[in-house]
């Protein structure tokens, strides 16, 4: 599934070829993603000029100025399977290439072939995005400098959930999904179980500076796949790190060499080292 730094980089893959393009037309060839897209945009959209793109989230956004001077912005989701990628104007659509935006020399396609995706317009006059219902309760962005370890311990005095789960819910900071949750834990130390309102300001500081170093270092990885976002196969933006914990039960920790653990917590895979992540009274 597509998290956090895959949107970004995928992001920063179309960004050059999308920033400032025409859109001459918006095709729509299955319209059924988790939400339906609206037809209505291959009108809204015809001529339209995308002046710059984003990411909130999961989500990548492009700005777009249109033909009669409303202001928008589309809200692409990558879903489960989703991806995006630069083609040739004359490339055949395959089976789950839903949607394109057609420019002048390239088209943006979007390939989806299990449909979780969605792709949302939000008119600008109605609102700023951020109230968008999509958007209103996402977390802070972890990249945001107001994302310190204070804000981490303030936004957490209420919640006595485990703190792996705190993470996950991405109401207090999005795109720590279950991957990065898993070996932010690891490299603060802190047990995945630990109550998220027992944790101290000093252990709030560390989980807010290894969220931004494990998921920069995630992004970074993708930097070197960015070419494949041109006349690629669409399967590109997805990439696999190094993990310490993730996937590897019963494997050695790479500090102290004892057997990780997996355990369930809701309903999700968690992995750790119960020696380095002792569990506190
Ligand atoms: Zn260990």
């Amino acid at each position: 599934m597509p998290e956090l730094p895959e949107v970004e980089v995928s992001r920063l893959g179309i960004d050059p070829h999308v920033r400032g393009q025409i859109i001459q037309q918006f095709i729509v060839r299955n319209a059924s993603l988790r939400w339906p897209v609206d037809l209505r945009l291959q009108e809204t959209l015809k001529n339209a000029t995308i002046t710059h793109t984003a990411r909130r989230g999961k989500y990548l956004i492009l700005y777009c100025a249109c033909e009669d001077d409303a202001q928008g912005a589309l809200l692409i989701h990558l879903g489960m399977s989703g991806s995006v990628r630069i083609v040739a104007p004359d490339t055949p659509a395959q089976k789950h290439d839903h949607i394109d935006w057609v420019f002048e020399t390239h088209r943006l396609r979007y390939h989806d072939p299990r449909r979780f995706g969605s792709v949302i317009w939000h008119d600008l006059a109605v609102g700023d995005l951020n109230l968008h219902p999509r958007l209103l309760s996402l977390g802070i962005e972890p990249f945001d400098d107001a994302f310190t370890g204070e804000y981490f311990y303030q936004h957490s005095r209420n919640r006595s959930q485990a703190i792996k789960v705190a993470l996950l819910a991405g109401d207090i900071v999005v795109g720590v999904g279950n991957i990065y949750a898993s070996e932010v834990l690891f490299r603060c130390k802190i047990h995945p179980e630990t109550s998220t309102k027992s944790l101290t300001l000093a252990q709030s500081k560390r989980i807010a500076a290894q969220v931004k170093i494990v998921l920069q270092a995630a992004i970074d990885k993708g930097g070197s796949t960015l070419k494949d976002f041109v006349n690629s196969d669409g399967k590109s933006g997805y990439f696999q790190m190094h993990y310490n914990v993730y996937d590897r039960a019963g494997e050695p920790c790479t500090v102290c060499g004892r057997a990780i653990q997996r355990i369930v917590q809701a309903q999700r895979a968690t992995y750790f080292c119960a020696h380095c992540q002792p569990a506190t009274q």
